[in-house]
């Protein structure tokens, strides 16, 4: 199966992390890399085309990537690589940041601590971020 392959209805775990591609059109699994632009999963294939596609490849080079730091599409091994490394930096416990505060704020941190302008706590408060001290 690959993209343009497929013509049912969506599955229900279309676009989620190890279920089914979010393309419409493919919806194979599992997939495996996240897309930071439309916040959902893709399989190994759909995510190299949309993310080597110039256009796509060019606005989140310009936009996106000197403010978040990372590539559009990521592994959840690869974001939780970035993040551990971040989070030593700041010294806050992954696990306990995500329990505290949730997944959007952890995200936002992320962000933050990737643009190389943000590593204290104190920083981190001004940007409205609770870090939990
Ligand atoms: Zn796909």
């Amino acid at each position: 199966m690959a993209y343009g392959d497929y013509n049912g209805a969506d599955k229900p775990n279309k676009g989620h992390e190890g279920g089914a591609c979010n393309r419409t059109r493919c919806q194979c699994e599992p997939a495996v890399w996240y897309n930071h632009g439309s916040m959902s999963w893709y399989c190994e294939d759909c995510a190299r085309d949309i993310g080597q596609d110039s256009f796509n490849l060019r606005d989140w080079k310009l936009n996106y990537e000197p403010r978040r730091g990372h590539p559009m599409f990521e592994t959840r091994t690869m974001m939780n690589q970035r993040v551990n490394t971040l989070l030593a930096v700041i010294d806050v416990q992954k696990n306990d940041y995500i329990a505290e505060v949730g997944y959007r704020e952890y995200e936002c941190l992320v962000a933050l601590v990737n643009d190389g302008t943000v590593k204290t706590l104190t920083q981190l408060a001004e940007y409205g971020i609770d870090t939990g001290t």
